[in-house]
This record gives C-alpha cells, structure tokens and sequence, in this order.
C-alpha cells in the first residue's frame, strides 16, 4: 500500500495560519534529538511518533526508541524497509510503509505528554537518490539536505498532526485500531491541562548540537584551509620549477615557503643518497636569529640514525621529543646527541624525497622546544617532497640530455675529424704512393738510385696510412668497450725493458735523445694486461722521443704512490705543452700544430688510445709541463697486484702457465 498524500500538505490545510519553514537536515536532526531527550528527562508518559525516511535513518536512532518505550507504552516509529524492517508491535509499534509511499519524502515527530506538545513535520525539498544510487559526493552533502515545514509547541498544531499520524497508522496496521483508539482518546481527544514546558533540557541539548556542529566546522575550515595552502605552496614550487630548471633555484624557494608555512624553527633541504656519508646543507630556513645557522655546514649523513632510517623505509618520521625519543622510539637518538645539542633541535621531522623508489634527498624540519607534528603539516611537508622529487627528476634528465647532446656534438665533431684526417693522411700519402708506383710502372728506365727513393717512399706513406687505420681501430675498440682484457702480474721494469726494445727497432735510423730507465729495485708488480702496458709505455715514448730533440733526454721512473698503486713517469726536456692543453693533449686527433699541418707524424689518437687503456686497468694518467720548451711529464698510475701475487692466484682471464707463455711471446716479438 502506498499513500501519495503528504502528512505535511494535510496538517496545512487543516491549520490554514502554519507558514511552513526551511530547515538543513542538520537543524532536524538537532531538534528530533532534543524533542527526543526531553521525553527521556520527564517522568511524563507522552505518546510519540515518529517517522524516518528509510530504515537506515531509524537504526541510527533505534537505541534512543528502545529507552523511550521503556518508559511510555504508546511509541510509534514508521520507516520505508530496507532489510529487516516490518510491521511489528514489541517494545514499541513499527509500521513499515512502502518506499514509494509519500512518507519516504518527509520527516516526523510528534510527542503529546500531559503537560506539553511539541511536533515537527517536515518534507524533503528535492527527491532522494534513489536506492543504491548515493555517491561519496552526494553522501558528504546529506547534512545539507534541505526540508520545509513546521516545527512547534503548539498543543493544538502537535495534536492535529498526531491524529493525521496515527489514521495513517491504522490504514498500514489495522490489527492494531484498538490501541490507536486509545491513544486518540488520551493524547488527542482533550486538550493539556497545562502548557507547562520545561525548557531546560530541550535547550541545552539544541545547544550542545549547536556547538558540536561548530567543532565539525571548525575542524572543516581548517582542513580546507591546510588544503589551501597545500595547494598555494605546491603551485609556488610548480612555477619554481617552470622557471627553472635548476634544483637549487626551487629548492630555495621551497625550503623558505616550506619553513615559513609550517613555522618551523629550522628547514632544511638537501639532495643525498642512501649511501651519503654527509652533505653541505647550501639550502635553510631559519625563523630565529639566536638559533645556529647549518648554512654551509657539512651535516654527516652516516651516522644520522633519522636520515638512516627514512632512507631504508622510504617514509617519514616525526619526533616530537628528541630529549625523551629513547624510551618510546625504536630509533636509538644517542648518537644524534651532539648534534641534537649543538643545532639545538627539540623536535625533529624528517621526510624523504623519493622518486619511484629512489631516495633523491630529504627535507628537515627543526624546532627549538620539543612539539607534535600535526597530520595536517606533515601532509603539506610531503607534498612539497613529491613535488621536489619530480623537480629533481626533471632536472637530472635535463642533464642527462645535456650530456648527451654534448656526447652527440663530440661524436659529430670526430665525424668530422675523420673526415678531414680521411681527407688529409689518407689521400696524401695514397697520392704519393700513386704518383710513386705510376713513375716506376711508366718509366722502366729510371735510375736504379731513383727507383729505390720511389720505392721506400710508397712504402713509408703505406705505413703510415696502416698505422691510422690501426690505431682507429683500437680506439673505437676501447671506447665501446669491446676489448678482451688478459689481467695479471705485471713486473713494470719487464714492460719498460719491451717498449724500448720496441722503440729503438722502430726508430733506428732516426736520432733519438737519450733515453734512461731508473727504476727502484724489486718493484712489486702491477696488475695488468702486459701487452696493452707496453702499448702505453711504447706510445709514451715515442711522444717523449718525437717533441724532444737529439740533445735532450728522456727519463722513465716507477714508484708506489699511496698504498695501493704504481705510479710510472716519462719525463722529457722536448717543447713542453701549454697549461691549458694538458687536458686536451688527450682528445681524440688532437695535435698542437693541427691535424694538416703535422711535421711530426703521428696520428693524434696516441695519448686517447692510453687513457682507455690505463682507464680499463683502473688507473689513471695525466699530463704536466710547466709550459713552452720547458719539458713534459706524463704520468699514470696501475693498480698493485700485491693481494693475487700474496694469495698465489692466477691471472684473471687465464692460468700463470699461459700468462708466461704470452710474456715470452711479447719479449720475442719486440726483439725481433
Ligand atoms: P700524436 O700521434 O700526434 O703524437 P698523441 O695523441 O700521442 O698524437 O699526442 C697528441 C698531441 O699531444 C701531440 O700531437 C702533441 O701536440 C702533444 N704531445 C704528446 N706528447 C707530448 C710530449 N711528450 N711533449 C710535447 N707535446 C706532446
């Protein structure tokens, strides 16, 4: 059965003078539960009815219901079911009416005792979702549903609306007229005998709803306004980082506003990695001017037990009390005490700036006196650190390209290189070769004198044109890394011995300075590729040789540098290098008089062919010379084979028997 009448609509046209008033869901609630306490403060036996929309509304309410029948036998309470709610007569009366009855649009209580009425009747303005339809939007509106209607203490108004309620009942439950009968009788039939209303209750009740609803607010507003700034201060940190790309320009802004809207004492903001061992703080907020400032400091990072800590869970930690952190805190601050002390942290929040798992850095925020750290802050702390994660991302990746366009620009730059070098050694000498064997095939009666110069000629510009070839090959060997490395002790003095065997071979007719070896007596041994040390050591040499003239010198030493390497110098008194190529002498094709104005020979891809090498044998190798005619150093360092030697291991990539055997096949080849 489903009655399409409204109560309220009935209860205005039989009281002509109600002017129906709006009221918030929340207004209703307030006044059902003051009408509600009052019943349950007097000692009266009033008849109540009362009507929820839906049956959910009522179980919210159904424990108040079960007190009040306690103390009246006449309670009605009428809902549309949803699951177990039916027509029933226990403690009180239940009518379950159906849900498109036009009672699931409107809301009722009505309470007649003998000494006071009161009644509230009231229908929804816009339908109700219907069932199942409510979202997480619409159900965060409830409390701002909106009702018109009456609400009154009006005997003559209550008593009507009573009598509308109760003829309804009996049309959904007439088993029960009888007792409806009895109760129009009591409670409708005659009037009060007196208006005697207490307020008191009623008051203090709507008061305290008042007030509760206030907190709600309150709480609301500050959470809107924790959001807000959330937001400002994101959005400042976004157009930080739209205006630069540079960590530190955001990093500046951030850490001011950070510290600022948190009102921390001190912020701080670093870049670091789990495996940090310190850090330069370059970026603080600081609100004191009698607190020390960190500013340039070197803040340790391994023995800091919180930046530990956050690195490993990648989650934020608050410390409210670093003086009393020990007895509640799994972390351990003991060690922290120094500079608990010193930097005069009371309170400490520390949180990550992570970026897909990857710690990046870390935010700090310090306060002299120990303090909690709201939900709201820490909030706002970890926005800022998601947004300097992408920050420093954004960055990194920028570099990367950088780097990589400078890769792409070096690597157009040897195309380049090639090309002029293709252009120049490989025509020139392919040239003279040409015009050689032209002349020797063209004119059979050329002098035997004659023949032999065109001959040698040709076969010296091949050699050369080889030697580039060669030497380009090992190069783009070396830098993509395709090469085999043979690792093993290496006795340094047997190297040096093999690239001047192989020097003196090579350059026997031309004049050379002198050459001397001063190495120190029992050397340990280094650990390398044999053959590519004496590829270094034979280049180096013919460098040291070619810049210097027959009347110099040229002198090879070898020492332990530190504790754990070799370091071999070749020093000459040649024509020196300017400070500022020391570097450069080591770029692919670089040549100090040009790639096509060469006197010397060469290729210019010597000095790039050892620094892979001594680079792959994880040394490393670096130039001096005080300037123009002034001689040159060139120095690199091998790692000692101390530890395989002492532990009798066998070269890396092979066994002792077959690194001997590759050493007397070097000795022969040099000799020969
Ligand atoms: P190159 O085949 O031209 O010798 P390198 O790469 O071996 O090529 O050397 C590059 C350049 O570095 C040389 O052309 C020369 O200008 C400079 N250089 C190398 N070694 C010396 C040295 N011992 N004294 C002076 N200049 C040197």
């Amino acid at each position: 059965m489903s009655i399409q009448t409204s109560v309220l609509g009935e209860l205005l046209q039989r009281s002509t003078q109600l002017r129906p008033q709006l009221y918030f869901k929340s207004s209703l609630t307030a006044l059902s539960h003051a009408m509600e306490d009052q019943v349950l403060a007097s000692d009266a036996q009033p008849l109540i009815i009362a009507s929820f929309q839906k049956e959910r509304f009522y179980r919210q309410e159904a424990h108040r219901y079960e007190r009040i029948a306690a103390i009246t036998p006449h309670v009605y309470v009428l809902a549309a079911p949803e699951t177990s709610f039916t027509n029933a007569s226990r403690d009180y009366e239940t009518i379950a009416f159906d849900p498109t009855d036009q009672l699931s649009r409107e809301w009722h209580l009505v309470v007649i005792g003998p000494k006071y009425s009161t009644c509230l009747i009231c229908q929804e303005r816009q339908n109700l979702p219907a069932a199942g339809a409510e979202t997480p939007h619409l159900l965060a509106m409830d409390q701002t549903r909106r009702f018109e209607g009456i609400w009154t203490f009006d005997p003559e108004v209550s008593r009507q609306a009573a009598e509308i309620l109760l003829d309804r009942i009996g049309i959904y439950r007439p088993e029960i007229a009888a007792k409806l009968a009895e109760a129009k009788a009591q409670f409708v039939g005659q009037m009060p005998a007196t208006r005697d209303v207490d307020p008191d209750p009623f008051a203090q009740r709507l008061v305290t709803y008042l007030q509760a609803g206030q907190y709600k607010l309150q709480k609301a507003y500050r959470s809107i306004a924790a959001k807000e700034q959330q937001e400002r201060l994101v959005n400042l940190i976004t157009s930080a980082m739209r205006q630069s790309l540079d960590p530190n320009e955001i990093f500046k802004v951030a850490v001011n506003e950070l510290g600022a809207a948190m009102q921390a004492d001190r912020c701080l903001i670093y870049r670091g990695k789990a495996t940090d061992r310190e850090v330069t703080i370059s970026h603080e907020f600081l609100s004191r001017a009698n607190l020390p400032s960190l500013l340039g400091q070197i803040w340790p990072l391994a023995n800091h037990r919180l930046f530990q800590a956050v690195a490993q869970q990648q989650e934020s930690i608050s410390i409210v009390n670093t003086q009393a952190a020990n007895s509640n805190d799994s972390i351990d601050l003991a060690p922290l005490a120094e500079q608990i002390q010193r930097w005069q942290i009371g309170a400490w929040l520390i949180v990550p700036i992570v970026y897909q798992g990857r710690l990046l850095g870390v935010i700090e925020l310090h306060q002299a006196e120990p303090q909690s750290w709201s939900t709201d802050g820490l909030g706002l702390v970890e926005a800022v650190a998601a947004q300097l994660g992408v920050a420093l991302i954004q960055a990194e990746s920028y570099a990367n390209l950088e780097d990589l366009n400078q890769q792409l620009e070096a690597l157009e730059r040897t195309r380049s290189n090639l090309i002029a070098i293709t252009g120049h050694e490989l025509r020139t000498p392919l040239s003279t070769i040409q015009v050689c064997l032209e002349s020797l095939a063209s004119e059979p009666d050329m002098l035997p004198e004659l023949r032999q110069v065109m001959l040698s000629t040709a076969l010296t510009d091949a050699e050369r044109m080889r030697k580039l070839v060669q030497d380009f090959i090992t190069l783009s060997r070396l830098e993509s890394g395709r090469v085999e490395w043979h690792l093993e002790p290496v006795a340094i003095d047997e190297c040096v011995t093999l690239a001047l065997s192989s020097l003196r071979t090579r350059q026997s007719e031309t004049q050379l300075p002198q050459v001397t070896a001063e190495m120190m007596r029992e050397l340990p041994p280094v650990r390398a590729d044999g053959e590519r040390l004496v590829e270094v050591l034979s280049k180096l040499l013919d460098n040291a040789c070619k810049f210097t003239q027959p009347d110099g010198t040229v002198l090879i030493t070898a020492q332990p540098n530190g504790g754990k390497m070799l370091e071999v110098t070749i020093a000459d008194t040649g024509r020196g290098i300017e400070p500022n190529r020391l570097e450069t002498v080591f770029d692919r094709f670089y040549q100090e008089e040009g790639a096509l104005r060469r006197t010397t020979g060469g290729t210019g891809l010597g000095l790039a062919i050892c620094r892979q090498i001594v680079k792959g044998l994880g040394g490393q190798i670096w130039a001096e010379s005080a300037g123009r005619d002034q001689g040159s150093r060139f120095h690199f360092t091998l790692p000692l084979a101390q530890e395989s030697l002492e532990l009798n291991i066998p070269a890396l990539n092979g066994s002792a028997e077959k690194a001997a055997k590759r050493r007397a096949s070097r000795k022969r080849a040099a000799l020969g």
